[in-house]
């Protein structure tokens, strides 16, 4: 295994390094204090003009392969530096989620009508889009069991059910919801589900609430949604009928990657804030860096923040060799540990600043509270567990 980054992977982080000290970091207090007074699911300008200037230094779409001529390893490490400022880096990049694995679906599977009318403005960063799976009434960690109907009538599709917890929805911005239903129940389990594309303007089609995690608001939101009768052409089903779950499957190992990258950029950037305050800080006399238990949460953290990147980065290598069915195991894996790691720097991070920790002057707080998101969404921490044992105890079963 070689994770030697190649000369053009190395220019993409030291500009991108440099893009975060230079503009990003300093957009962080204009971002929150604008939301603060403004409508929190409207877009703060700052962002826009982030979006500009990362375009002009050539940091746009790097996530897709095709597009930005990165392999997983290589994007990994952008990733990782994004995830210090989740709130802002990301999007600057147009590499958020879920547009990205949106885009990576609509490029893999999309008609040429659906990449002209959804996908070219996604790449072009002039809207935003949302996956609408998991649904309040039924355990969606098992996505077998989702209910929504997707009946076709002539030339149209016709879709009911109740979503939530649908990222993106809360913004404007927001025009496209990819949908997963059913269009035949009856059909084997993994065949019963299509994936459909709804403009965010189609009769039928509510917003019904924005979800606060741990009572914070994103700005993008996490939405409740009701589809009542809402009606779409038959040109907007991707790919097949009965093939939602295999598109479900092919989004997963980069968005993993993507997301546990950043899930270690946070943790990152907990230690930073970590060590400094403790060699600032003096309590009872001396720095705090100089007690032995502050000393022991550093290195922990460290250590642990050190085996999460190396498996992460080895899932990438896997994923670039053998594509996302060779690495399914470790893709399970990453997705229990970088969120895991990240929560536990945090919180040490927030015990080592006090008061200071649980407060918004710094972003611990919000990332602790992100952290703690990730071990639910894409799938919850036990389902992914499943996935390491049954293949740990496969040679031992019969
Ligand atoms: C911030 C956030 C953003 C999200 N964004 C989106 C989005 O954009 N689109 C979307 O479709 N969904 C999204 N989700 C939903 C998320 O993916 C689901 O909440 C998740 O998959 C779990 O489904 P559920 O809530 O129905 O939990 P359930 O399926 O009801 O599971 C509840 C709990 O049961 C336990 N459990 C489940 N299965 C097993 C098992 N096999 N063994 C042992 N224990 C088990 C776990 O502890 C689990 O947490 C988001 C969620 C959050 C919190």
């Amino acid at each position: 295994m070689d994770f030697e980054l190649s000369p053009k992977a190395r220019d993409h982080l030291a500009n991108l390094q440099e893009f975060m000290d230079s503009h990003v970091y300093p957009a962080e207090k204009t971002y929150h204090e604008w939301r603060s007074v403004n409508d929190p699911h409207k877009l703060p300008p700052v962002v826009e003009e982030l979006k500009v200037e990362a375009r002009k230094r050539g940091l746009w779409n790097l996530f897709l392969p095709d597009l930005g001529g990165l392999s997983n390893v290589e994007y990994a490490t952008l990733a990782e530096l994004t995830g210090r400022s989740p709130d802002i880096a990301p999007e600057a990049l147009n590499c958020q989620a879920p547009d990205t694995g949106n885009m990576e679906v609509l490029h893999m599977f999309g008609t040429e009508e659906q990449k002209r009318t959804w996908l070219q403005p996604l790449l072009d960063g002039e809207i935003r889009s949302a996956f609408a799976m998991t649904e309040p009434d039924v355990a969606s960690s098992d996505a077998t069991n989702i209910t929504t109907s997707i009946v076709r009538e002539g030339d149209e599709y016709v879709i009911n059910g109740r979503k939530w917890w649908i990222t993106g929805a809360a913004d404007e911005r927001c025009k496209i919801f990819i949908v997963m239903g059913k269009t035949d129940p009856d059909a084997p389990k993994h065949r019963q589900q299509s994936q459909i594309l709804v403009p965010r303007d189609t009769p039928g089609f509510t917003v019904v609430r924005d979800l606060p995690v741990f009572g914070r608001h994103d700005q993008h939101g996490h939405c409740e949604l009701r589809f009542e009768d809402v009606r779409v052409p038959v040109g907007n089903l991707i790919a097949e009928e009965g093939d939602g779950f295999a598109i479900s499957q092919a989004r997963l190992g980069p968005g993993r990657i993507h997301h546990a990258m950043r899930a270690i950029g946070m943790a990152e950037r907990a230690l930073e804030l970590m060590c400094r305050r403790a060699a600032e800080r003096v309590a009872f006399g001396r720095p705090l860096a100089s007690q032995g238990v502050v000393q022991q949460q550093i290195a922990e953290s460290r250590m642990a923040i050190e085996q999460a990147r190396l498996l992460t980065l080895k899932t990438a290598w896997l994923i670039d060799r053998h594509g996302a069915k060779g690495a399914r195991t470790e893709i399970a894996a990453i997705k229990v540990i970088a969120p895991r790691v990240a929560f536990e720097v945090l919180d040490r991070a927030i015990q080592v600043h006090g008061g200071a920790g649980v407060s918004d002057d710094t972003p611990l707080a919000a990332m602790y509270t992100w952290a703690r998101a990730m071990r639910i969404f894409d799938g919850p921490d036990e389902v992914h567990v499943r996935t390491v044992a049954r293949q740990e105890l496969r040679p031992y079963l019969s």
